[in-house]
């Protein structure tokens, strides 16, 4: 019989060899830390990838409830598999799909944006729809692997050089937005907190 942290120690493992990237230590350590602190019962998670962070966030508290988004087949039956593992299918529900397709009605406390980061303005404002008046919204990799930090001469590929300035499109979008207060934390790969200030109509 493998436990709990032997099927964690698993999944990390299957992320590592198949260069699946999962949140670093820090990133999810916060994200629960927040999720306790501020008993956060409904998450919405866009990019499952293989359930690492989803099954982080539900063995964290025991009332959260975890909707998750991913369009890649072959890590959402893997996702599926994990969390079957875990014994969490009452509280992890997967959706296979791309995210901006998907249509939900329901009302998150807390929405995690970590799936194609050239996408994360369209994420927000989807989603954004979705948010409990005063939910927050966390988007991982703000700083994509140290590159945002970077100057872009030293960047070489044209595809990272465009990607790296969608996401400090995206920066400025947080901040220029005055529904939420956004903070840029530096933790893991960095991280963004925004919290909502307004709600929709005020
Ligand atoms: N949150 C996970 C890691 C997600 S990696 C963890 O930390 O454990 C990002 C995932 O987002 C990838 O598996 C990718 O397939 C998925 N993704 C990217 N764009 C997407 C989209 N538009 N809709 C759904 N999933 C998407
Ligand atoms: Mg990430």
């Amino acid at each position: 019989m493998v436990n709990q942290y032997g099927l964690i120690k698993q999944i990390k493992e299957y992320a590592d060899k198949n260069n699946i990237p999962i949140i670093t230590d820090e990133g999810i350590s916060y994200i629960t830390n927040y999720i306790i602190k501020h008993q956060i019962k409904q998450v919405l998670e866009i990019g499952t990838a293989i359930g690492y962070s989803a099954i982080k966030m539900a063995l964290s508290y025991k009332d959260v409830e975890i909707t998750s988004i991913e369009r890649d087949e072959k890590r959402y039956l893997e996702a599926l598999k994990n969390i079957k593992k875990l014994d969490l299918e009452d509280r992890i529900h997967l959706i296979y799909n791309d995210a901006l397709l998907v249509n939900l009605k329901d009302k998150f406390d807390l929405i995690f944006i970590d799936a194609a980061k050239a996408q994360n303005i369209k994420f927000f404002e989807k989603f954004e729809h979705n948010l409990l008046p005063n939910g927050t919204i966390i988007t991982d990799n703000i700083f994509f692997h140290g590159l945002v930090k970077k100057n872009e001469e030293e960047i070489e590929s044209k595809n990272l050089k465009a990607l790296v300035r969608k996401i400090k499109a995206y920066i400025e979008f947080l901040e220029k937005n005055s529904s939420f207060e956004t903070q840029i934390l530096e933790i893991g790969d960095g991280i963004a907190v925004s919290r909502r200030t307004k709600t929709e109509g005020d």
